[in-house]
């Protein structure tokens, strides 16, 4: 096809994920011509910026909402991220080693973080059991005020790159692809507003003007679901947005990321302190959750988009129904609704922040405003669930559609490998996986055994 405007992949979407994986396709790839459009005039503005996230990398083990298997394939793809701040010496830059934990209080969960230890220290061999003696040494804050007879615990490293500048690591992605590849155009405060199928290619329309390509990756957040449904995919698939909020400590409490014991029912929904890498010494606590009419968070005009996405139906409906009417999910709901309210929210989640540092009060924090992003969590319909993690719509037709909460941006290179995989084989264009392996995996195998 001789058009200026042709290529022969298009990326929709300046996140993590869609630039990790123009990185991926510029330098592992031959496919020549290769467009991103991103609607915001910056790559990674929203939920990938380093305001928008909690900054972890997540390896899968101080994540107690993970089983072993998980963690394990979890720590895989993490992996993929450090050895790329590796290779481009983003140590110190854009990665940094801070201390991190998950945190057990009381007895039973002090019985969990044992049970779970001996269980993952085979697989994590880095990582170490502290005791309220060796806690005391490395993170006195959660000592202080605490009752001298409640039992803590913890399983933690002070070896891992374990704080990452997400929005940064994505801008870096372009920058690294734009020197891989003379062909790679990037398109900012470019928004796709419509795909369609034309024959064996498709149209894309952006402000006006016409764009053609013969396969499309959606990487859009929650906009990719809206995309997916204006072109008959993805019926099966409802968009819930929940936005999550952050509170900041006036007060220098943790040097370390302090995670608590999730429930296993509300994947990362418990909350955490992080020491916020880019406004030096501030601690932030959070994330909260709570359901936005919204595809994108402090962005106020998208009530329809957000309705067109959710598609309401019979069976969303009764997802909802049973969501609420578990016990643990309902006092979740309600006490993340309130910690959004003004005036009584600082007292509120101060008592949850005690769990972590006791010593803190309601004047020791404030909300942190327009901080924190949106997950686009899926509902899949048929099965009348929620999706606790990453949705992909892979159609076979040429175009993808990915939806990525929480760990998305730690699994960015990770999905950025199966989508090459996928372009690849479609269009019949050799994927240089030793090369990806040798310089983001490596040692360890990851995926399939295939070298090529
Ligand atoms: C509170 C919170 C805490 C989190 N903490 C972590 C964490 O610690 N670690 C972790 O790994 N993950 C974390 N996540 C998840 C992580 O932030 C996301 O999974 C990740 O940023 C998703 O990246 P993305 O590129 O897929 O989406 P986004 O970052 O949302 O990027 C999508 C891009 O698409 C653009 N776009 C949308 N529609 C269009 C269109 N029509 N045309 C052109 N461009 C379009 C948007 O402008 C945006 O730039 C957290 C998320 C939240 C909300």
């Amino acid at each position: 096809m001789q058009n200026k405007n042709y290529y022969n992949v298009i990326v929709v979407g300046g996140g993590i994920s869609g630039s990790a994986l123009v990185f991926t396709l510029a330098k592992y790839t031959n496919i020549k011509n290769i467009a991103l459009f991103e609607k915001y005039d910056t790559i990674a503005s929203l939920n990938s910026n380093a305001k928008g996230n909690s900054q972890t990398l997540h390896c899968g083990d101080i994540e107690t909402n993970y089983t072993l298997e998980k963690a394990i394939k979890t720590n895989k793809t993490a992996t993929m991220v450090e050895n790329y701040g590796k290779l481009y010496g983003y140590e110190n830059k854009y990665m940094f080693k801070i201390p991190k934990m998950a945190l057990g209080v009381g007895k039973e969960e002090v019985k969990f973080i044992k049970k779970r230890y001996k269980k993952f220290k085979k697989a994590f061999p880095y990582m170490e059991y502290w005791d309220k003696e060796k806690l005391a040494q490395i993170e006195p804050a959660l000592l202080k005020g605490r009752d001298k007879n409640e039992e803590i615990a913890a399983m933690g490293t002070t070896k891992r790159w374990s704080a990452i500048d997400f929005g940064e690591i994505a801008k870096s992605f372009v920058k690294n692809a734009q020197k891989e590849n003379d062909n790679l155009d990037i398109y900012l405060g470019k928004e796709v507003e419509h795909i369609k199928k034309l024959g064996d290619k498709f149209e894309l329309m952006v402000a006006g003007e016409h764009y053609y390509a013969d396969y499309v990756v959606v990487n859009a957040g929650a906009h990719s679901l809206l995309l997916a449904h204006q072109m008959g995919h993805g019926e099966d698939y409802s968009c819930l947005p929940v936005g999550g909020s952050f509170y900041y400590s006036k007060i220098d409490s943790l040097k370390s990321k302090v995670y608590t014991i999730q429930n296993p029912k509300l994947p990362f929904a418990a909350i955490h302190g992080d020491p916020d890498i880019v406004h030096s010494n501030t601690i932030r606590f959070g994330p909260t959750a709570i359901v936005l009419p919204n595809l994108e968070r402090y962005h106020g005009s998208h009530f329809l988009d957000f309705l067109e996405t959710l598609a309401p139906s019979k069976e969303v409906m009764e997802v909802f129904y049973d969501l609420m009417h578990d016990d643990d999910i309902r006092e979740y709901a309600i006490k993340n609704f309130l910690y959004e309210v003004p005036g009584i929210r600082g007292k509120l989640f101060a008592k949850e922040v005690q769990k972590i540092v006791p010593s803190i009060g309601e004047d020791d924090i404030e909300f942190a405003e327009g901080i924190g992003g949106l997950r686009p969590q899926v509902i899949d319909k048929k099965a009348k669930k929620l999706f606790l993690g990453e949705a992909k719509i892979a159609t076979g037709e040429g175009i993808v559609f990915n939806m990525t909460p929480s760990p998305g941006a730690t699994s960015c290179l990770g999905n950025a490998y199966k989508d090459t995989q996928l372009i690849c084989e479609f269009l019949g264009e050799k994927f240089k996986k030793k090369k990806f392996n040798r310089e983001l995996v490596e040692p360890k195998e990851y995926l399939n055994k295939e070298t090529s």
